[in-house]
């Protein structure tokens, strides 16, 4: 199974749509394999963000990202990465689909409310960089024979 670094970001706790968002992943099946509240610092940020450093928008984006504490999820499901990010829509949310979290509930690309992984080794490599092992759990979801055909959960 992938797994999917997710992160609610300074806007959906200021906004209160932090449990709209998680809503919407429980919803869909996906399991939670680790959740927890936390600041972000430039050094953790600009490793999360290292494809972007060198852009123009990236100062303000780190501050953002700094201005109020988030919460991070980990994330598993079959194909996970691929389906969050159709949940996400576009990063332009102007541009995203209605039904999306960022078409229903955004307006700004830079106040987008939610980060997921875009690709699985990212998702790897990002639930690794925000979580300790401790902090995941690996537990058996009574729910996946209803959501999942037997060759997709093994
Ligand atoms: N971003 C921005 N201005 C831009 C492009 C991106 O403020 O012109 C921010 C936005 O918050 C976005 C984040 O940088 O979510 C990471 O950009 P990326 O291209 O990785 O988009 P994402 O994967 O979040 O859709
Ligand atoms: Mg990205």
């Amino acid at each position: 199974m992938e797994r999917t670094l997710i992160i609610l970001k300074p806007d959906a706790l200021q906004r209160g749509l932090a449990g709209e968002i998680i809503k919407r992943f429980e919803r869909k099946g996906l399991k939670i394999l680790g959740i927890k509240m936390m600041t972000l610092d430039s050094a953790l940020l600009a490793a999360h963000y290292a494809h972007l450093t060198d852009k123009p928008f990236y100062k303000g984006l780190e501050e953002f990202m700094k201005s109020s504490p988030v919460i991070v999820m980990a994330l598993e499901g079959y194909e996970c990465v691929n389906s969050i990010r159709i949940i996400l829509g576009a990063t332009n949310p102007r541009e995203a689909e209605a039904g999306t979290i960022r078409g229903d509930l955004a307006i700004g690309t830079g106040r987008n409310l939610v980060h997921a992984s875009d690709s699985k080794e990212n998702g790897e490599k990002e639930v690794a960089r925000f979580f300790k092992a401790g902090e995941l759990f690996d537990y058996d979801k009574s729910e996946y024979a209803l959501i999942y055909e037997g060759h997709e959960r093994s």
